[in-house]
Parts: C-alpha cells; sequence; structure tokens
C-alpha cells in the first residue's frame, strides 16, 4: 500500500509540475497526515524538492491559503541529475545525466561510435561507456535507465531479440554497465519510453500510435494513459511488416520488411538508386525533396509505411498516430503525403477524424517515468532481475530451429 501511495503521489506531482502537500492530498484523497508523511520520505530520498512560488496560484485549489506570499510547493527533483540515461543506438550510443522533472526535449550531451566493422563490438561498447563515464558526475544516480531497440525481455532485464544490433542478444547489457556504475540497471524498449514520453509532454494525448522513423521503424501503443502490455514482450513492430514486391533483406532475417524501404539507410539507398549522381546524404536528400516534392521512387516507400499504420489503427481501434524521427526532419510535404495515406486506409477516416501529427522525440521523459516506477517506488513485480522470467520460453531464431517448435510451424 505504501508504495502504492507513493507511486501515486509521483504520478501526480508529473502531472501538475508544482503542488503544495495539501495540493496533493486533495488530488490523492489522502489525509493531510498520510500525504506529508509520504513527502517527507521522499524529500529524505532527494526524489522531491521544495520551491518557493510567489502568488501561489499554479497549483490547483488552496489558492487563499497562499495569496499575495511566498508558498513553500513541492515537485520532482529538477536540481540534480538522478538517473543516467543511455540510448544505445546501432552505431551511436547517447548519454544524459536526468533530473526527476518531464524535460521539454531531448538533450544528450556525451556520445560515442562502435563502427559496425568492430570485431567485438560489445567489449568497444563497454570500454567506450567507461571512458565517457569519467566526465559524468555519477554520485547521486538513483540508477541508470538504457533505451534498447527490438524485443526486450522488461521483466528478465535482457535483450532477446535485436534486428539491427545483433551483439546485445548475447551482451549482459545490466551487467556491464552495472561493472561502471554499481547501482540498480534497468533496459527499457525504446519506442515504449518514446510513447510513454510523449504522453508525459502531452498528458491530454492519451490514447495513440507512436510511430518512430530513424534506424529502423517501431511503433507502441498508449491506450488510456497507460502502454499496453500483451502476452509476448513484443508489441509495435510495425516496421517487420512485409511489403510485396519488395527483395531487401531486414535485419531480422526476413526479406522485404517495411523498414528496409524507409529506414534513413533504406530511404538513402532508394535516393542513391532513383538520382545517381547525387550525395546519398540526409542532407541532400532534403534538399531534393525540397526541390522536387514527393516523387514515385519515395511515395513507393512511404505507400507501405502508410498502409502498414493505417492497418494498424484498424486492428487497434485508435485514431490518433503520432510520429517522430527523421521523416519529421525533411520537409512538410513527406509529412503531408504519409498523412492523407494513412488516412485513406484509416477505417475511422469514412466517419470520424484521423489524427497524424509529427512530435519531437521525449525519451528521456520516459526512461525517468520508468525509472521512478521500478526503481523508485518498485512494487513486487518491477525489481529488474528479482522476477520470475516471462511465461514465453525464447524465441526461434532465424536458423536455429529449436526442438520445441511444433511441427505445424514453417520455418
Ligand atoms: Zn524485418
Amino acid at each position: 500500500m505504501g508504495q502504492l501511495n507513493r507511486r501515486a503521489l509521483l504520478r501526480q506531482l508529473q502531472k501538475l509540475g508544482v503542488a503544495s502537500r495539501a495540493d496533493l492530498a486533495k488530488a490523492l484523497g489522502m489525509s493531510q497526515p498520510t500525504a506529508g508523511k509520504i513527502v517527507d520520505e521522499l524529500m529524505g530520498m532527494d526524489v522531491l524538492e521544495e520551491v518557493t512560488v510567489n502568488g501561489g496560484r499554479d497549483g490547483q485549489g488552496d489558492v487563499a491559503a497562499h495569496l499575495g506570499r511566498p508558498g513553500r510547493k513541492l515537485r520532482l527533483n529538477h536540481s540534480r541529475a538522478k538517473f543516467l540515461g543511455i540510448q544505445l543506438g546501432v552505431t551511436t550510443t547517447n548519454l544524459a545525466g536526468l533530473t526527476l522533472g518531464v524535460a521539454s526535449e531531448d538533450h544528450w550531451p556525451g556520445s560515442f561510435e562502435v563502427a559496425d566493422t568492430e570485431p567485438n563490438p560489445a567489449r568497444a561498447w563497454e570500454r567506450n561507456l567507461r571512458q565517457v563515464a569519467r566526465s559524468l558526475d555519477g554520485e547521486n544516480f538513483l540508477g541508470v535507465v538504457v533505451s534498447v531497440p527490438g524485443l526486450i525481455d522488461e521483466a528478465a532485464n535482457r535483450v532477446l531479440f535485436s534486428p539491427n544490433i545483433h551483439w546485445t542478444e548475447k551482451a549482459d547489457l545490466p551487467a556491464m554497465v552495472g561493472r561502471i556504475w554499481p547501482v540498480p540497471v534497468l533496459l527499457v524498449q525504446e519506442e515504449r519510453a518514446l510513447a510513454l514520453g510523449h504522453h508525459l509532454a502531452n498528458p491530454e494525448c492519451d490514447d495513440f500510435l507512436l510511430v518512430d522513423f530513424g534506424e529502423g521503424v517501431g511503433g507502441a501503443i498508449i491506450v488510456e494513459g497507460k502502454p499496453m502490455y500483451n502476452p509476448l514482450p513484443l508489441s509495435g513492430e510495425i516496421g517487420h511488416t512485409p511489403v510485396p514486391g519488395n527483395t531487401r533483406p531486414c535485419g531480422c532475417g526476413a526479406v522485404g520488411c517495411m523498414e528496409t524501404l524507409i529506414s534513413i539507410r533504406g530511404l538513402l539507398a532508394s535516393f542513391a538508386a532513383a538520382a545517381p549522381g547525387a550525395a546519398p546524404s540526409w542532407r541532400s536528400l532534403h534538399d531534393y525533396i525540397a526541390q522536387n516534392g514527393v516523387t514515385p521512387w519515395l511515395a513507393q516507400s512511404l505507400d507501405p509505411a502508410a498502409a502498414a499504420i493505417a492497418g494498424a489503427l484498424n486492428v487497434l481501434g485508435l485514431r490518433r498516430v503520432v510520429i517522430t524521427g527523421s521523416l519529421t526532419e525533411l520537409p512538410p510535404a513527406v509529412m503531408q503525403y504519409l498523412s492523407a495515406a494513412v488516412r485513406n486506409g484509416a477505417m475511422w477516416a469514412r466517419f470520424g477524424q484521423v489524427e497524424c501529427s509529427s512530435a519531437p522525440r521525449h525519451r528521456t521523459a520516459g526512461l525517468v517515468a520508468l525509472g521512478i516506477d521500478r526503481l523508485v517506488v518498485p512494487d513486487n513485480h518491477s525489481v529488474p532481475g528479482k522476477l520470475p522470467s516471462a511465461k514465453v520460453s525464447r524465441p526461434v531464431l532465424p536458423g536455429k530451429p529449436s526442438a520445441t517448435t511444433p511441427p505445424h510451424t514453417t520455418t
């Protein structure tokens, strides 16, 4: 019960930003002494801090008590980094010390690269991480929250399958990070962090599919303000929708996945083929689209993405899609084309309104929220590594048929 109350109070503060003890007690339906006791505990853990608010008109209710004089209010600790956030990408890894407030935008001051030609990428990754660690003041970290792509068994705190970074499947990432920072380490699926962060930055947006474009294409689903959970540690894998006629091999082991056409690498490959002589850089692709609009080869990459998104909306019963990442950096014609094509395929657009909007990434906000839930106020089911593993067995990887594969399964 204690943890539930603490978590509810922290969630409320994430929404309100700043609030008095009385505001919190009222919003949560707790007695003032109960709310006050939780606040004192969280202050003792350095999770909350007191701030002076002039005029006192920013919380809800309780205005008269503060009117005209400074009021002491509470907020999540904005003054010091309490988590280390790590964003693991195909070649680039980014780092940031994260305070507990909801950041208005992602900012990653530290970064390093591990080339895909590296013979032992896991060792190179740990070595680079150790080097960057020297520049960070890590004394106050309550934990490290690592955003990772692919299929993550969050209960067991490990990567099951990573189409674009296969080395992470065998590496013990929490142990590697834990050797540098001896605090709890949490692996978080990268799109889930994005979707949760988007919701925290836009609390009114509470039912949506988020699709992020970049090195791959992934999605995550928020329903009634909460990430959708499934029996399998797999959801939103929209980038691996097959596209008829597409012969490009995908990192997942299949041929013709949508992300091979519309990831950064996929788009640049199509651009190089369509405009020989042009240097296939993201900058020159941007300029090409600004000049030529959505040409047929580009439409051929956007159409399958839109079809997969529309299919997902139809299946999930959602009418809102939020697009983040690389496509939003291109000229507006790209998002306009994609939005129109999504609406074309979405049933809800026939008699209602389908919203397709672009948004900045709020991954750090999502990482902080998950870190608070699972490291600051964990319940029995969320301490990393202390859980019975998910009830599913390890998936059968391409080329590795398992003895447990049912005979009727074609591989
Ligand atoms: Zn694939």
